[in-house]
């Protein structure tokens, strides 16, 4: 299988929304009237994000997935990407199950192929995708780091930590009872991002994040950029992971749930802030997309970020995030 007969039979189909799809040197994008396009890359490198023998069928979804939580993040609507892709052979055996798992969550969120690059060499995903947010009165609708306000409440979607504690197990750390296992193995291998709710959060939320490297890496940007601190309330932070519970427990010490709550990584939630006076209509959009959101804390005029326990001491410990290159 040559390259071009590789393109032409994984990645070459009919696009519906974009102008021009795959085939020509550029792809052409139409967005709606009155909208900003919103676009975010992401990387999957082979010894770093996945192991040799992950199963494509799963790598095709995550790396889709991961950049549509970005831009779920800012609250734009999927509409196109590119797949830029680096494989030490064209074996169909990876090829057809990679492209089954990618075709099929961008095939659920109305995003398309519209072109990409393939190019021999040590496997890595490159994945570029395109968004749109609308403007209002000129404005931008899109969800920002920036906006974060003192007295905003802390919000995060989902479940947090279940990856990073399936990593661990992977790697020799837990002896999981293997229902738990399973399940916090999918968490880490099939994110599911949470494109409704950024759209949903338009209008409502003052800043939010998607949640890759960690809680309080990830949320120590929103502070930076917005100038602002956060107190999270460690109590309900310990009930966030999904696979909680005496099982866990009796395997994993209570502190250490904490960490991969607070310092997981490979999460794909949405942490966002909003005034108080949008606390029903928050419930109410999580709601209608049918993605559990919890209050954790709140933003403080005061900078950095503090867990307190419920009695409102803080909490000392060492949760760092991921860096490449710390
Ligand atoms: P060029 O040489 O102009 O960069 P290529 O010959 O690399 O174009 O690619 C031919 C067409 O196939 C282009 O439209 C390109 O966007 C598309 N393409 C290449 N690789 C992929 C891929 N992995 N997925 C989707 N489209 C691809
Ligand atoms: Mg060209």
């Amino acid at each position: 299988m040559g390259e071009f007969d590789l393109i032409h039979r994984y990645f070459q189909r009919p696009v519906r929304r974009a102008a021009l799809g795959v085939g020509d040197d550029c792809a052409l994008l139409q967005p709606a009237a009155g909208c900003q396009i919103a676009v975010s890359s992401d990387m999957l490198v082979q010894g770093r994000h996945f192991f040799p023998d992950a199963d494509p069928r799963q790598l095709g979804h995550k790396a889709l997935a991961v950049n549509l939580s970005d831009l779920a993040a800012c609250g734009a609507q999927p509409l196109a990407f590119t797949l830029a892709l680096a494989l030490p052979d064209a074996d169909a055996a990876w090829l057809e199950p990679f492209a089954q798992g990618l075709l099929a969550l961008a095939d659920a969120h109305g995003c398309e192929l519209v072109g990409g690059d393939t190019t021999r060499g040590p496997r890595n995903i490159c994945i570029t995708v395109f968004g749109e947010v609308p403007l209002s009165g000129g404005r931008s609708q899109a969800l920002l780091r920036s906006g974060a306000q003192p007295g905003d409440d802390l919000y995060v979607s989902g479940t947090l930590g279940d990856a990073r504690l399936a990593l661990e197990a992977i790697g020799g750390q837990w002896k999981l009872p293997p229902d738990l296992f399973a399940r916090a193995a999918a968490r880490m291998h099939r994110p599911d991002p949470r494109v409704a709710l950024g759209q949903a959060l338009r209008g409502l939320a003052h800043a939010a994040i998607d949640i890759s490297d960690g809680l309080l890496g990830d949320l120590g940007h929103v502070l930076t950029a917005s100038g602002v601190g956060a107190r999270l309330d460690a109590t309900t932070l310990a009930t966030l992971l999904m696979c909680q519970g005496p099982a866990l427990d009796a395997v994993v010490p209570k502190a250490h749930q904490l960490h991969c709550v607070l310092a997981g990584g490979d999460d794909y939630e949405l942490a966002f802030t909003a005034p108080v006076a949008a606390r029903a209509a928050i419930d109410m959009a999580a709601r209608a997309c049918q993605t559990p959101v919890r209050r954790i804390g709140s933003i403080t005029a005061e900078t950095g970020a503090k867990v307190v326990d419920g009695q409102g001491h803080a909490i000392r410990g060492r949760w760092p995030s991921f860096d490449h290159f710390s």
